[in-house]
Protein backbone atom coordinates (compact mmCIF):
# COMPACT_ATOMS: atom_id res chain seq x y z
CA UNK A 1 0.00 0.00 0.00
CA UNK A 2 1.23 3.35 -0.85
CA UNK A 3 -0.89 6.64 0.14
CA UNK A 4 -1.24 8.88 -3.39
CA UNK A 5 -1.63 12.80 -3.63
CA UNK A 6 -5.15 12.76 -3.27
CA UNK A 7 -5.60 10.78 0.38
CA UNK A 8 -3.35 13.13 2.20
CA UNK A 9 -5.81 15.99 0.92
CA UNK A 10 -8.71 13.32 2.28
CA UNK A 11 -6.75 13.05 5.80
CA UNK A 12 -6.60 17.04 5.59
CA UNK A 13 -9.84 17.13 5.36
CA UNK A 14 -10.88 14.44 7.81
CA UNK A 15 -8.34 16.29 10.35
CA UNK A 16 -10.23 19.39 9.53
CA UNK A 17 -14.18 18.26 10.46
CA UNK A 18 -12.71 16.03 13.11
CA UNK A 19 -11.39 19.45 14.99
CA UNK A 20 -14.34 21.22 13.83
CA UNK A 21 -16.53 18.47 15.55
CA UNK A 22 -14.59 18.61 18.45
CA UNK A 23 -13.83 22.50 19.03
CA UNK A 24 -16.14 22.80 22.02
CA UNK A 25 -13.73 19.77 23.43
CA UNK A 26 -10.42 21.11 22.32
CA UNK A 27 -11.68 24.41 24.14
CA UNK A 28 -12.64 22.75 27.00
CA UNK A 29 -9.76 21.11 27.61
CA UNK A 30 -7.84 24.20 27.56
CA UNK A 31 -10.30 26.28 29.95
CA UNK A 32 -9.25 23.95 32.11
CA UNK A 33 -5.13 24.78 32.13
CA UNK A 34 -5.14 27.52 29.27
CA UNK A 35 -6.80 30.56 28.01
CA UNK A 36 -9.97 28.10 26.41
CA UNK A 37 -8.83 28.65 22.72
CA UNK A 38 -7.11 25.90 21.56
CA UNK A 39 -10.22 24.61 19.46
CA UNK A 40 -11.09 27.78 18.07
CA UNK A 41 -7.63 28.33 17.01
CA UNK A 42 -7.63 24.75 15.23
CA UNK A 43 -10.64 25.40 14.03
CA UNK A 44 -9.65 29.08 12.55
CA UNK A 45 -6.79 27.06 10.73
CA UNK A 46 -8.05 24.33 9.53
CA UNK A 47 -10.79 26.07 7.78
CA UNK A 48 -8.40 28.21 6.28
CA UNK A 49 -6.30 25.00 4.96
CA UNK A 50 -9.77 23.84 3.27
CA UNK A 51 -10.05 27.54 1.44
CA UNK A 52 -6.54 27.29 0.50
CA UNK A 53 -7.16 23.15 -0.66
CA UNK A 54 -9.63 24.17 -3.33
CA UNK A 55 -7.15 26.37 -5.76
CA UNK A 56 -4.31 23.80 -5.44
CA UNK A 57 -3.19 22.05 -8.25
CA UNK A 58 -0.43 19.16 -9.00
CA UNK A 59 -0.20 16.18 -6.96
CA UNK A 60 3.32 17.03 -4.93
CA UNK A 61 2.86 15.65 -1.53
CA UNK A 62 5.63 17.65 0.07
CA UNK A 63 4.04 21.34 -1.60
CA UNK A 64 0.64 20.35 -0.61
CA UNK A 65 1.61 19.75 2.93
CA UNK A 66 3.62 23.04 3.32
CA UNK A 67 0.55 24.66 2.16
CA UNK A 68 -0.92 23.78 4.87
CA UNK A 69 1.85 24.70 7.61
CA UNK A 70 2.03 28.14 5.76
CA UNK A 71 -1.87 28.65 6.29
CA UNK A 72 -1.57 27.73 9.90
CA UNK A 73 1.51 30.04 10.74
CA UNK A 74 -0.38 32.32 9.36
CA UNK A 75 -4.19 32.57 10.44
CA UNK A 76 -3.50 30.83 13.51
CA UNK A 77 -2.21 32.99 16.89
CA UNK A 78 -1.00 31.84 20.16
CA UNK A 79 1.64 28.82 20.14
CA UNK A 80 -0.90 26.25 18.49
CA UNK A 81 -0.35 27.93 15.01
CA UNK A 82 3.30 27.84 14.73
CA UNK A 83 3.87 24.81 16.43
CA UNK A 84 0.95 22.98 14.00
CA UNK A 85 2.73 25.33 11.21
CA UNK A 86 6.01 23.97 11.87
CA UNK A 87 4.95 20.32 12.24
CA UNK A 88 3.25 20.81 8.97
CA UNK A 89 6.36 22.55 7.07
CA UNK A 90 8.44 19.77 8.04
CA UNK A 91 6.42 16.93 6.97
CA UNK A 92 6.49 19.09 3.59
CA UNK A 93 9.75 19.12 3.86
CA UNK A 94 10.06 15.61 4.07
CA UNK A 95 8.20 14.45 1.68
CA UNK A 96 9.08 17.23 -1.06
CA UNK A 97 8.68 16.12 -4.61
CA UNK A 98 6.58 12.74 -3.70
CA UNK A 99 3.19 12.41 -5.68
CA UNK A 100 2.20 9.05 -2.85
CA UNK A 101 3.74 8.18 0.54
CA UNK A 102 5.78 4.96 1.11
CA UNK A 103 6.18 3.72 4.45
CA UNK A 104 9.22 5.53 4.81
CA UNK A 105 7.95 8.20 3.46
CA UNK A 106 5.66 8.94 6.23
CA UNK A 107 8.20 7.43 8.52
CA UNK A 108 10.14 10.70 7.75
CA UNK A 109 7.12 13.07 7.62
CA UNK A 110 7.09 12.13 11.33
CA UNK A 111 10.79 12.55 11.99
CA UNK A 112 10.28 16.05 10.59
CA UNK A 113 6.92 16.98 12.30
CA UNK A 114 8.82 15.92 15.53
CA UNK A 115 11.96 17.76 15.24
CA UNK A 116 10.04 20.83 13.73
CA UNK A 117 7.66 20.74 16.64
CA UNK A 118 10.89 20.53 19.24
CA UNK A 119 13.19 23.02 17.16
CA UNK A 120 10.04 25.81 17.61
CA UNK A 121 8.82 25.03 21.61
CA UNK A 122 11.75 22.51 22.79
CA UNK A 123 9.60 20.70 24.78
CA UNK A 124 10.52 16.84 25.93
CA UNK A 125 8.36 13.86 26.44
CA UNK A 126 6.57 14.48 30.31
CA UNK A 127 6.10 18.33 29.66
CA UNK A 128 2.68 17.81 28.93
CA UNK A 129 2.26 19.00 25.75
CA UNK A 130 1.68 17.37 21.85
CA UNK A 131 4.91 16.14 22.02
CA UNK A 132 3.37 13.63 24.55
CA UNK A 133 1.44 12.20 21.92
CA UNK A 134 3.40 13.13 18.50
CA UNK A 135 7.00 11.19 19.94
CA UNK A 136 4.89 7.52 21.43
CA UNK A 137 2.92 7.82 17.61
CA UNK A 138 6.58 8.07 15.32
CA UNK A 139 8.69 5.85 17.52
CA UNK A 140 5.58 3.06 17.11
CA UNK A 141 5.23 3.83 13.82
CA UNK A 142 8.83 2.87 13.01
CA UNK A 143 9.22 0.00 15.45
CA UNK A 144 5.80 -1.38 13.60
CA UNK A 145 7.61 -1.76 10.59
CA UNK A 146 10.41 -2.73 11.64
CA UNK A 147 8.77 -5.79 13.35
CA UNK A 148 7.12 -6.20 9.69
CA UNK A 149 3.90 -4.50 10.31
CA UNK A 150 2.39 -3.70 7.16
CA UNK A 151 1.64 0.28 6.07
CA UNK A 152 -1.86 0.59 7.49
CA UNK A 153 -0.93 -1.87 10.45
CA UNK A 154 1.86 0.73 11.35
CA UNK A 155 -0.51 3.74 11.31
CA UNK A 156 -3.21 2.18 13.46
CA UNK A 157 -0.16 1.46 16.29
CA UNK A 158 0.66 4.96 15.68
CA UNK A 159 -2.63 6.20 16.70
CA UNK A 160 -2.85 3.79 19.96
CA UNK A 161 0.49 5.00 20.65
CA UNK A 162 -0.69 8.72 20.17
CA UNK A 163 -3.73 8.24 22.24
CA UNK A 164 -1.81 6.35 25.19
CA UNK A 165 0.57 9.60 24.76
CA UNK A 166 -2.30 11.57 25.22
CA UNK A 167 -3.62 9.98 28.59
CA UNK A 168 -0.61 9.93 30.11
CA UNK A 169 -0.69 13.90 29.80
CA UNK A 170 -3.20 13.72 32.65
CA UNK A 171 -1.18 13.67 35.82
CA UNK A 172 1.55 15.74 34.24
CA UNK A 173 2.08 19.22 35.72
CA UNK A 174 2.69 21.46 33.02
CA UNK A 175 6.84 22.50 32.08
CA UNK A 176 5.69 23.99 28.65
CA UNK A 177 3.19 26.84 27.74
CA UNK A 178 0.80 28.72 29.28
CA UNK A 179 -0.49 25.85 31.16
CA UNK A 180 3.04 25.79 33.25
CA UNK A 181 1.94 28.90 34.70
CA UNK A 182 -0.44 27.07 36.79
CA UNK A 183 2.52 24.76 38.23
CA UNK A 184 1.22 21.48 40.01
CA UNK A 185 -2.64 23.22 39.77
CA UNK A 186 -2.07 21.76 36.14
CA UNK A 187 -1.90 17.85 36.95
CA UNK A 188 -5.47 16.25 36.16
CA UNK A 189 -6.07 17.42 33.13
CA UNK A 190 -5.84 16.28 29.73
CA UNK A 191 -3.36 19.13 27.79
CA UNK A 192 -5.58 20.15 24.75
CA UNK A 193 -2.28 19.89 22.26
CA UNK A 194 -2.16 16.63 22.78
CA UNK A 195 -5.56 16.15 22.27
CA UNK A 196 -5.30 17.57 19.01
CA UNK A 197 -2.02 15.91 17.87
CA UNK A 198 -3.57 12.41 18.69
CA UNK A 199 -6.53 13.37 16.34
CA UNK A 200 -4.46 14.10 14.15
CA UNK A 201 -2.78 10.97 13.45
CA UNK A 202 -6.11 8.63 14.03
CA UNK A 203 -7.77 10.56 11.38
CA UNK A 204 -4.50 9.83 8.99
CA UNK A 205 -4.65 6.07 10.23
CA UNK A 206 -8.72 5.88 9.74
CA UNK A 207 -8.15 7.67 6.37
CA UNK A 208 -5.46 5.30 4.99
CA UNK A 209 -5.52 2.10 6.29
CA UNK A 210 -9.01 1.56 5.12
CA UNK A 211 -8.56 2.56 1.20
CA UNK A 212 -5.39 1.94 -0.31
P1 LIG B 1 -1.98 29.09 23.43
O1 LIG B 1 -1.30 28.28 24.51
O2 LIG B 1 -1.11 30.18 22.92
O3 LIG B 1 -3.34 29.57 23.85
P2 LIG B 1 -3.21 26.90 22.02
O4 LIG B 1 -4.23 26.96 23.10
O5 LIG B 1 -3.71 26.89 20.62
O6 LIG B 1 -2.18 28.11 22.17
O7 LIG B 1 -2.30 25.60 22.18
C1 LIG B 1 -1.98 25.09 23.45
C2 LIG B 1 -1.21 23.80 23.26
O8 LIG B 1 0.05 24.08 22.68
C3 LIG B 1 -0.86 23.10 24.57
O9 LIG B 1 -1.93 22.26 24.97
C4 LIG B 1 0.39 22.32 24.22
O10 LIG B 1 0.10 21.01 23.77
C5 LIG B 1 0.98 23.09 23.09
N1 LIG B 1 2.20 23.75 23.48
C6 LIG B 1 2.33 24.90 24.17
N2 LIG B 1 3.64 25.22 24.32
C7 LIG B 1 4.35 24.23 23.70
C8 LIG B 1 5.76 23.98 23.50
N3 LIG B 1 6.68 24.81 23.94
N4 LIG B 1 6.09 22.86 22.82
C9 LIG B 1 5.15 22.01 22.34
N5 LIG B 1 3.83 22.21 22.50
C10 LIG B 1 3.43 23.29 23.18
MG1 LIG C 1 -4.87 28.34 24.42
Amino acid sequence: MTVPHAQVVGWIEEFASTVAENREYLTQLDSAIGDGDHGINMDRGMKAVLGKLEGLEGDDVGGLLKTVGMTLVSSVGGAGGPLYGTLFLQMGTATAGKSELEPEDWAAALDGAVDGVQMRGKAEVGDKTMIDALVPARDAFRSALADGASFAEALNRSAGAAEEGMQSTIPLVARKGRASYLGERSAGHQDPGATSSYMLLKTAAETWSGGA
